[in-house]
């Protein structure tokens, strides 16, 4: 992929991201990658969503030196890189403050999923990383961050779940293109929303069984996956 084109496209999806209205001020930010180049595109540090267009975007390259931009790239960037040198199938990554999910984060609890519209996007419970620590606080803080989230994905499987949060801050999503880990953000922050409400229904609810959870997940998500239209 061109590097104009990973641009434009890390652009829009940042812009999507604003649009679905998971974020406020200048708040969130999205990043993609194009692998073969190992080269990220992610939004400038504090740049309003109202005026950013493509040429605002920042590139670097995997050890976060700057390659392309005039502005500084978002505050997160660390966070980001870790995630694409540790995630290798992984193409775009997001980043809210979404409110649902955030309460979730807050609470420092993972989302349960009890239910079909969960398990039709995530093989599972959201986690929740540890809090992070005062070293990591004092030190490489958004570096920090993004080895928070690798740690909590050692025992657990970033394709089939590709969404987590950070405890006492708020979610990350990813994806296969910084579209998608957009549309990730979008679908956690209704599961969390919903799960939310479900809990304060019945705060004994239980985790969808297993059988329903591989019907849903794996009849879009699977090797057999009949959901949807078929691709080509
Ligand atoms: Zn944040």
């Amino acid at each position: 992929m061109g590097i104009e084109r990973l641009k434009k496209e890390v652009c829009r999806a940042n812009i999507k991201l604003y649009r679905s209205g998971l974020v406020t001020s200048t708040f969130g930010n999205v990043s993609g990658i194009d692998r073969e180049r190992s080269l990220v595109a992610i939004k400038p540090s504090g740049v309003s969503y109202e005026s950013l267009t493509y040429r605002d975007i920042v590139v670097l390259n995997l050890d976060g030196v700057k390659i392309e931009g005039k502005l500084n790239p978002s505050s997160d960037t660390k966070t980001h890189l870790e995630l694409y040198r540790n995630f290798k199938d992984i193409g775009g990554v997001a980043h809210t403050h979404s409110t649902f999910a955030t309460a979730w984060a807050q609470s420092c609890k993972p989302i349960p999923c009890l239910g079909t519209t969960h398990a039709d996007f995530f093989y599972g419970e959201i986690p929740c990383t540890d809090v992070i620590s005062d070293s990591g606080i004092k030190g490489d803080y958004e570096l920090e961050t993004g080895k928070l989230i690798v740690n909590t994905f050692k025992s657990r499987d970033y394709d089939s779940i590709k969404a987590v949060l950070v405890a006492c801050h708020g979610p990350f999503s990813w994806g296969v293109s910084a579209d998608e880990a957009v549309e990730m953000s979008i679908a956690l922050e209704d599961i969390a929303k919903v799960a939310m409400f479900t809990m304060i229904i019945n705060s004994q609810s239980l985790n969808i069984k297993k059988s329903l959870l591989d019907k849903h997940y794996l009849r879009k998500h699977g090797k057999d996956a009949y959901y949807g239209q078929k691709k080509g």
